[in-house]
């Protein structure tokens, strides 16, 4: 995958300015005691990854529409590969693939949602050393 690509920084859990530090602590989502834990800046260029106070409401748009996705891939594929299930077992399914996602989904959408507003900078080491001058 191409290191300077968006993507990279968004399936990887890294820094969404140097693309090296890692954001989530954990990289595995389902560690659920730490899956949400990020440190306050990053390790390697101190971008902040909170940039502002209530930065991650917004992450709320991104995970809605990460929900509508999982939403319609369960309950089209349910309904074609078994047409006569249940209405109420095909909504138990999409519920249970929403909860266990849950993880995946929530650090994906901050992972996007940061990855809109910080640009990727191969000069972040000049910035970090201007900022200690
Ligand atoms: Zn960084």
């Amino acid at each position: 995958m191409n290191k300077e690509s968006k993507l990279y920084s968004i399936f990887k859990n890294k820094c969404p300015k140097c693309h090296e530090g890692q954001f989530f602590e954990s990289n595995n989502p389902y560690n659920l005691k730490n899956f949400s834990k990020m440190p306050d800046e990053c390790p390697v260029c101190g971008q902040k990854y909170e940039p502002e106070t209530g930065f991650y409401y917004g992450a709320m748009y991104v995970s809605y529409a990460f929900g509508v996705a999982i939403f319609v891939a369960v309950w089209v594929s349910t309904s074609l590969l078994f047409p006569d299930m249940s209405v109420y077992l095909t909504i138990g399914l999409v519920l249970a693939a929403l909860v266990l996602l849950f993880p995946v989904s929530f650090r994906l959408a901050r992972l996007v949602w940061i990855n809109i507003f910080v640009k990727y900078s191969k000069e972040y080491r000049n910035s970090v050393e201007q900022k200690q001058i």
